[in-house]
């Protein structure tokens, strides 16, 4: 299996390749040059697997023969033996005919383990073989970075350096990074707000001069392939346990940078049958206004009580405008010019595609809130708030009674104290056991101006030999 850029431009790349870098040179991202099939008949003969064995199934194809079949399986194993549910991911009923999907129940409490765990071995295993270490370097919000941090605090081909937002970042979501201490492991707070460190990691990845040589920085956010492809293998479970394949199910998904919900139309794409696909957003809305009006214009970041769906742009939906365009790179190229400078059109039939299969809604702080307080008074259910925008867009964009409509519960309640406190829950929701202290636990982290110099020389300074 060959990975090409959706800019159209360089040669066809390894699965080895894409993993270990970030955007592709010309500034696509990858994707697989041809997209694995499963009948019908195949997908049925999965629905006793275990998760761990279903995401062999999924997961295998994209490898094709990269890692032997009984090392891939291992690496799976190790990935999953981490969360703290029987299930991996369980489903809940709230409603008649309606789901919760809880991808909580990893280390950092939030869906990103699923893809995290999974890349911090899968790279680890890489680089083993390769008898090579690599930098990753990261900016986050909040949720990637500790996930990223659980997911490689055991590498030992990796330093990982994460920058957040100084004094910006929850205090769940900080102590989660900071207090988990390993030699390869550097947490940098930046003066600044995430769009300054996310700059800041850009020109690194652009001018690479200041690593030693031989190393070279790997991403980890959702532009690294192998993190989309973990997560096409939650929908085929949800799917399996609902009556599918049989059954088509749809999915309503919190979205931001639109990694999760492009997971989920590629098993559409590989034989899933799935119905609708929901984008939920908050009121950072640019895909819901583009999907509905045709409306792809950036707005400034409003702050909301739902963090991690933030997004001015999201960095995954060029990945489907990929294939709305008939996968023609220098179309795409155009397109995100136009993004890049304000505003970007779709064709008529690029939107008419994607509305056959994806609905979007939008649901402010506001919404949100009040469905926290019902779901909460009425089936006595702890809704996280990107899990609430979730609910609230399913109900809104459903199309039958009959179809399963699953939400994807993206993260924890007890991560996000501020919105369910809002919604009238009359103390902190309560961390799982496994960090039940957190606040008790001593912190590491170094903070740094926002200078190219100060850290770049921090990290080349900071690298294991
Ligand atoms: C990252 C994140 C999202 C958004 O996921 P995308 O793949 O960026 O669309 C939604 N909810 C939570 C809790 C997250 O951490």
């Amino acid at each position: 299996m060959k990975y090409i850029s959706t800019r159209g431009g360089g040669q066809p790349k390894s699965f080895e390749e894409v993993i270990l870098t970030g955007l592709a040179p010309d500034g696509g991202l990858y994707v697989p040059e041809k997209l694995p099939q499963f009948s019908i008949q195949e997908i049925a003969s999965w629905s006793t697997l275990s998760y761990q064995e279903l995401a062999l199934k999924v997961i295998s194809p994209f490898v094709d023969g990269a890692i032997p079949e009984q090392d891939l399986e291992q690496l799976i194993a190790k990935s999953y033996a981490t969360f703290r549910h029987d299930d991996i991911a369980p489903l809940v009923k709230t409603g008649s005919n309606e789901w919760i999907l809880e991808l909580f129940h990893g280390p950092t409490l939030a869906f990103k383990d699923f893809a995290l765990q999974f890349l911090g071995n899968l790279l680890d295993y890489t680089l083993e073989k390769r008898q090579q270490k690599v930098v990753i370097m990261g900016a986050t919000s909040g949720d990637t970075g500790s996930a990223a941090i659980e997911g490689c605090r055991r590498c030992n081909n990796i330093d990982i350096f994460i920058l957040h937002p100084h004094e910006r970042v929850s205090e769940v979501q900080r102590r989660q990074m900071t207090t988990v201490r390993a030699d390869n492991i550097h947490n940098i707070a930046m003066h600044g707000n995430f769009d300054d460190c996310q700059n800041m990691v850009k020109a690194s990845f652009s001018d690479q001069s200041f690593l030693p040589d031989g190393r070279q920085l790997v991403a980890v956010n959702s532009i690294n392939w192998a993190r989309i492809m973990a997560q096409i293998v939650y929908y085929f479970w949800a799917s399996l346990k609902l009556g599918g394949p049989d059954q088509a199910v749809s999915f309503s998904v919190p979205t931001g940078n639109f990694g999760d919900i492009f997971a989920g139309y590629l098993a559409h794409k590989m034989g899933l049958p799935i119905k609708r696909l929901v984008i939920a957003t908050n009121q950072n809305d640019i895909l819901h206004r583009c999907i509905s009006d045709n409306d792809h214009t950036t707005r400034p970041l409003e702050q909301s009580l739902a963090p991690s769906m933030d997004i001015m742009i999201s960095s995954n939906f060029e990945r489907l405008l990929f294939d709305l365009y008939d996968r023609d790179g220098a179309a795409i190229t155009q397109l995100m010019r136009d993004a890049k400078v304000g505003s970007m059109q779709l064709s008529e039939s690029a939107l008419t595609d994607a509305r056959q299969l994806f609905s979007s809604f939008r649901c402010d702080d506001k919404g949100m809130v009040d469905l926290i307080r019902e779901t909460h008074q009425e089936v006595d259910y702890l809704l996280d708030p990107h899990t609430a925008i979730g609910l609230a867009a399913a109900r809104v964009c459903r199309t039958d009674c009959h179809t399963p409509m699953v939400t994807l519960a993206t993260a924890h309640p007890a991560k996000f104290p501020d919105a369910v406190k809002a919604a009238g829950y009359p103390r902190d929701p309560e961390l799982p056991e496994h960090l039940a202290d957190l606040f008790e636990r001593e912190e590491w982290f170094t903070t740094l101006d926002n200078d190219p110099l100060a850290v770049q020389a921090f990290i080349a300074n900071n690298i294991s030999v």
